[in-house]
């Protein structure tokens, strides 16, 4: 357990060494993985977060967990900003990122193992009722399954289940790219000491411009290591922990509506017409 720093109102710093807050009732805002269980049964929880990520290259200068670090970090924001009672799972490292394999380091499992996953992970937190529940993604390879999950879940349950990507949800003049100024740009805001600013120009020198190995409409690559040489897409040296705190906050602002929009909808499926 690391404590909060005064002043860092996202306490963002000691977040990149573990979670820092236990239950707080009344606060809004629970991290399950530190509160007991008996505080969670006297909860009276409106939503329920599961951030999912991913463990994989991002070129030379920012961590491997970027993409669960990044999602916890929005799923943390959020919750804090919520109105609403909400409890934030532990982050599912591991996502679907097979084409970074030949990078050191780089975990991944196939869409059905993610998806089974995911499915089971939301379905213990349904057996608690806590019957709305938002997937909070920070990997483009997690989408098409959080998708399908949060659909099956929906469909089979008296639930309520939505994916959310956070790089989808914002809305900056940078680049995506992998690894570049946008990721770069929220890690400096959010976990500044896992990234390695002096690698900043080799890794643009030798990454790519752009994902993918393009011929017309078709991307003829299946890995990236076809076309970036140390795994980065664009320029982290665009990045800037401004930028970042621009990011998260348009993040955690679409999460919040959406977590509003979530709560306001019925978990009943529509009745056959
Ligand atoms: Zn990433």
């Amino acid at each position: 357990m690391v404590p909060a720093i005064a002043g860092d109102p996202a306490g963002r710093r000691a977040r990149c060494i573990g979670t820092v807050y236990a239950i707080a009732p009344g606060t809004g805002r629970m991290h399950l993985a530190d509160a007991t269980w008996t505080d969670l049964d006297e909860a009276d929880v409106d939503v329920a977060l599961l951030p999912v990520g991913s463990t994989e290259q991002h070129g030379p200068h920012a961590p491997l967990g970027t993409d669960y670090l990044t999602a916890a970090a929005i799923a943390d924001s959020a919750a804090e900003a919520a109105k609403h009672e909400v409890v934030v799972a532990p982050a599912v490292p591991i996502g679907v990122a097979e084409e970074h394999r030949q990078f050191t380091g780089t975990m991944w499992v196939t869409p059905d193992t993610f998806r089974a996953y995911v499915r089971e992970a939301v379905e213990s937190l349904l057996g608690h009722g806590w019957d709305r529940v938002v997937l909070v993604n920070g990997h483009g390879g997690n989408v098409p399954a959080i998708e399908e999950v949060a659909a099956r879940l929906t469909r089979d349950h008296d639930a309520l289940v939505a994916p959310f990507t956070w790089f989808e949800a914002v809305d900056v003049d940078l680049p995506m790219g992998h690894a570049g100024a946008v990721e770069t740009s929220i890690l400096l805001a959010s976990y500044p000491e896992l990234v390695h600013e002096e690698r900043f120009a080799a890794a643009a020198d030798d990454g790519a411009d752009r994902w993918g190995d393009w011929v017309g409409s078709v991307d003829l690559a299946q890995d990236s290591a076809a076309f970036t040489d140390n795994g980065a897409v664009g320029d982290p040296g665009e990045a800037s922990a401004d930028v970042g705190d621009t990011l998260e906050e348009q993040a955690r602002e679409a999460l919040v509506s959406l977590l509003d929009a979530v709560l306001d909808r019925s978990t009943t499926t529509p009745a056959h017409k």
